[in-house]
């Protein structure tokens, strides 16, 4: 039965049971607590807790959830997916405990003719809380239960709360017995793979005024109105329904298992860790697209990074699958093409959604080329030391330099069996943290903390005039010195009052200097004392409002406070930055028309030659995009326009439609900075150019992620823009040399090159599996009688695989014909690790010879393990010497 009729069979029989059917929530729950939807009754606490009345007494719905605890679950176990769907009925006061029992009971065993699912009652066991008796004696009357298949637990397994005083109560979970084959008898109390839990019934009863744990809590009394909140898998289900092993393998996910054998050339159900594999692909892709059809977009922290995890370990898997090749492209259609009957947004969101994805996937190979082998060789070292862990030191550079998870870090260095110090890594994490905003705080306010400036600022009363938006150069007096974090009245070379080196730093009465703000980095320039002291500038602070602070090294004679002052700042610097202050704000608007006005400024930095402009965005841009807008902004700059600045009041500001940056507080009086007139108008205290054609070129030099929902561009700009374009030709020129092309012939003849190399690469491979091949009619012959079995043992040596053993190993078989039991065994050695696979037909199987026990005897023999299915398993070990003895063991076991 597909996983959509059962959800159609849930919804209405619940629906005929005078239930209103409630569509399913997002999976971004509305519940601040909680990150994501985890049962079906989250959108219904604010009716189950009595903050508010419902509006039906019974309700039901198949509810989308995600369960991130379950993450290292998938896989491994037979039931658990990162995205399930919960089927749920909920009474409002109104049924209780044997209107819950009784519809459960109804919908699991009713005949699947009338809509319910068909289960066998005798394959039904059911738990309750130890001591409701109340739900014991139902389960007997209402659904002629045995007392042996109704099984008690104790309040860490059986018993809801939220814990948080409030309602809570009772559950009685339901299970089907899936039989002997797997796993012991004696209930779901011995073993919950054989028993699988479908369906958790909660019944709440009772008020609790204290929770001091899962089982540790104060009934003050019954609930005046009581609940029913129940939970069937539907995966779970559907996976009982459709006979298959796990929820993997159910058709809302298997067709992505399929695609994933084709993409990586191995079968499923050939080698268990490939399956763990397989299974975590499936789920994780799905689990990431209906993420991100409900709008969430991969990031570092919260939701997205949950997004981002599912998503990377899926392309992960995918690569130790052996796929090198983006695999997301190839995978999410598939989940999206199964899914969609049930969740139509998904189509109509699709082409968000894959932009999203595939970027994602892209930025993470990034990370993976680059991390990978860095972390390779730091595990090699750790273990050639005989360290059994990696240092926190290292997975902190893997972090900190090349963006590498740590998540990744742990799971990948314990592949290779070594552990993370992880609390050395979390305690340089917080170092570095904490070192960030001192230097922060410190450069703002210099070393003597803002205390220091205020006395002044407050002495003087006024705040420092910037004339550097007309002057390169001024002339005023020394009103306040500070040297080594105090203030002080004179400073000389040599011995004088300088204490530490010769940093000083500089208050004037005005200045033409500006002061690092609003993402333009400060002039630089020298300041000339009338006492023949000459002071360089390299930084300039406003570290409390209105004081403007030049910092920089006194390199001749002595400064004293009164002295005149002739200020000169670096106009090469200073023209530099303004081109790209100015190039910052067409970018901005750029942006903006293409991405809309939700992409608002997050941040900046206009340095000389270049520019950094942070913007917020729910996706990025695709190359295509981005070539468009660095189009459109040098085409800007040819339109030679106009810019400008005039203060007003912010009202007027505002009302002329300027654009204010995030998070700034303005004064009554603002300055508007517009380019090309009304084109660009943004409140903006920095120096630009006077129009758009003196900045001659903005070269775009990148566009990603920076975090959730920032993305950042980087651009060049004027000469620096011209010598990275003429950096570049060079490169093209060397290749168009290297491979005798014109430059419009690259790509082309690259693109032929690589062609040329895959088909070799091709070819090569196809040599080697006909060689294989070709000695399989050679092979056929050998096979001999075994007990009645026709059984091919045979050590193919040195240089064959697991992937050749595969190949053949099913060729033999088929050649042996389907008439007689037949058993295919081979051995072979690659790269030192001995290797076997074992195939069995059809008619073996039906006599009971199974794959899957022959290769582990087999395994065992080579000093390893293995496993599969019953036709088709593989296994490898340790010892190359024993393939021999390994065959034999086969052979023995068909004997016995
Ligand atoms: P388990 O012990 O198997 O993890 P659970 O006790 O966490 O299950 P509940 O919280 O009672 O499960 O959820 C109600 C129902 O939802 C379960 O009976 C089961 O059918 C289904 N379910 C729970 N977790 C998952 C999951 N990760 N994947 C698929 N179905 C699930
Ligand atoms: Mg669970």
């Amino acid at each position: 039965m597909e996983t959509a009729e059962i959800r159609r069979r849930w919804l209405s029989f619940f629906e005929s049971k005078g239930h209103a059917v409630v569509p399913s929530a997002s999976l971004v729950s509305q519940d601040p607590t909680l990150l994501f939807t985890v049962a079906g009754m989250v959108p219904f606490i604010p009716y189950l807790t009595g903050q508010q009345t419902p509006p039906w007494d019974r309700a039901t719905s198949v509810q989308k959830c995600v369960r991130t605890l379950d993450i290292e679950e998938v896989g491994k176990t037979t039931r658990h997916g990162t995205f399930f769907q919960m089927n749920g009925n909920f009474s409002f006061g109104d049924y209780f405990k044997e209107g819950a029992i009784s519809y459960a009971w109804e919908f699991v065993t009713g005949s699947q003719d009338e809509g319910c699912l068909g289960f066998d009652p005798e394959s039904i066991w059911v738990t309750v809380l130890k001591g409701d008796d109340e739900a014991r004696e139902l389960w007997g009357r209402v659904a002629g239960l045995p007392p042996e298949r109704i099984q008690e637990r104790g309040l860490e397994d059986n018993y809801w709360h939220t814990g948080v005083p409030g309602p809570g109560g009772p559950c009685s979970e339901i299970y089907v017995d899936r039989g002997p084959e797997y796993g012991p008898d004696g209930g779901p109390v011995v073993d919950e793979d054989r028993f699988l839990e479908i369906w958790n019934l909660v019944f709440m009863q009772e008020e609790l005024s204290e929770v001091r744990s899962k089982t540790d809590f104060d009934v003050v009394g019954e609930l005046p109105s009581k609940n029913i909140d129940t939970g069937m898998g539907l995966e779970r289900v559907a996976y009982l329904l459709q006979g298959v092993d796990n929820l993997y393998e159910i058709d809302e996910v298997y067709p992505v298992i399929e695609r994933a054998e084709e993409l990586s050339g191995r079968a499923y159900g050939a080698d268990h860790d490939d399956d763990v594999r397989f299974r975590v692909v499936a789920d994780h892709v799905r689990s990431g697209l209906m993420l991100m059809g409900d709008g969430v977009v991969p990031g570092n922290e919260g939701r997205g990074y949950v997004l981002r995890r599912l998503l990377r370990r899926a392309v992960r898997s995918m690569r130790l699958l052996g796929v090198e090749e983006p695999s997301l492209p190839h995978l999410l259609p598939v989940s999206k093409d199964v899914m969609k009957a049930s969740y139509p947004e998904l189509a109509e969101q699709w082409d968000r959604i894959a932009e999203v994805a595939y970027a994602e996937e892209q930025a993470f190979r990034r990370t993976l080329a680059s991390g990978t082998s860095i972390l390779d060789d730091a595990v090699a070292q750790a273990k050639s030391s005989g360290a059994t862990r990696l240092g926190g030191a290292e997975a902190f550079a893997l972090h900190d330099t090349y963006g590498f998870p740590i998540d990744l870090t742990l799971e990948m260095a314990s592949e290779q069996g070594l552990s993370v110090d992880e609390d050395g890594f979390r305690t340089l994490m917080t170092e570095q943290r904490e070192r960030a905003k001192a230097d922060a705080r410190a450069k703002k306010s210099g070393r003597g903390g803002a205390g220091v400036y205020r006395g002044l600022a407050d002495r003087l009363g006024v705040a420092t005039e910037f004339t550097g938006y007309e002057q390169m150069a001024g002339e005023d007096r020394v009103l306040g010195l500070f040297s080594g974090g105090h203030e002080v009245e004179r400073a000389r070379l040599d011995g004088g009052a300088l204490e530490s080196g010769s940093e000083i730093e500089l208050v004037l009465g005005s200045t033409p200097f500006y002061a690092e703000a609003g993402g333009q980095l400060a002039d630089h320039g020298t300041i000339r004392l009338g006492g023949g002291g000459i002071v360089e500038v390299t930084d300039v602070q406003r570290p409390v409002p209105g004081l403007v602070v030049h910092r920089g090294r006194l390199v001749e004679g002595e400064v004293a406070v009164g002295e005149g002052a002739q200020s000169e700042i670096d106009v090469v610097r200073r023209a530099s930055v303004s081109r790209a202050h100015t190039a910052t704000h067409i970018v901005h608007k750029v942006l903006r028309e293409t991405l809309g006005d939700s992409a608002t400024q997050a941040g900046s930095e206009n340095a000389p030659g270049r520019l950094r402009f942070d913007f917020r965005a729910t996706r990025g841009l695709g190359p295509d995009e981005l070539a468009a807008v660095e189009a459109r902004i040098n085409e800007r700059l040819m339109a030679d326009l106009q810019v400008s600045a005039a203060e007003m009041s912010f009202a007027e500001a505002r009302e002329m439609g300027a654009m204010a940056l995030f998070g700034e507080r303005y004064p009554d009086v603002v300055r508007v900075v517009s380019v090309g007139g009304p084109w660009s108008l943004e409140l903006c205290g920095g120096t630009h150019v006077l129009n758009s054609a003196q900045l001659s070129l903005v070269k775009i030099m990148g566009e990603s992620s920076i975090g959730s929902g920032v993305r950042r561009v980087e651009a060049l700009v004027g000469a620096d823009a011209y010598s990275q374009l003429a950096r570049e030709n060079v490169i093209v020129n060397q290749l168009t040399d290297a491979l005798k092309v014109r430059p419009d012939e690259l790509s082309e003849r690259v693109a032929q090159l690589m062609t040329r190399l895959k088909d070799a690469e091709k070819e090569i491979a196809q040599a080697k599996a006909s060689q294989v091949l070709s000695a399989a009619s050679g092979l056929v012959e050998r096979a001999q009688d075994v007990s009645g079995t026709t059984f091919l043992g045979h050590d193919l040596g040195d240089g064959a695989g697991a992937d050749d053993l595969r190949r053949l190993v099913t060729d033999l078989r088929t050649r042996l014909g389907d008439e007689r039991p037949t058993v295919v065994a081979l051995t072979g050695v690659a790269a030192g690790r001995p290797a076997v696979v074992v195939a069995t037909n059809e008619a073996a199987r039906t006599r009971g010879t199974k794959a899957g026990a022959l290769v582990k005897v087999a395994a065992q023999a080579l000093g390893g393990g293995g496993g599969g299915k019953d036709d088709l398993a593989q296994g490898g070990g340790q010892d190359a010497a024993a393939t021999g003895a390994a065959l034999q063991a086969v052979e023995g076991a068909l004997r016995a």
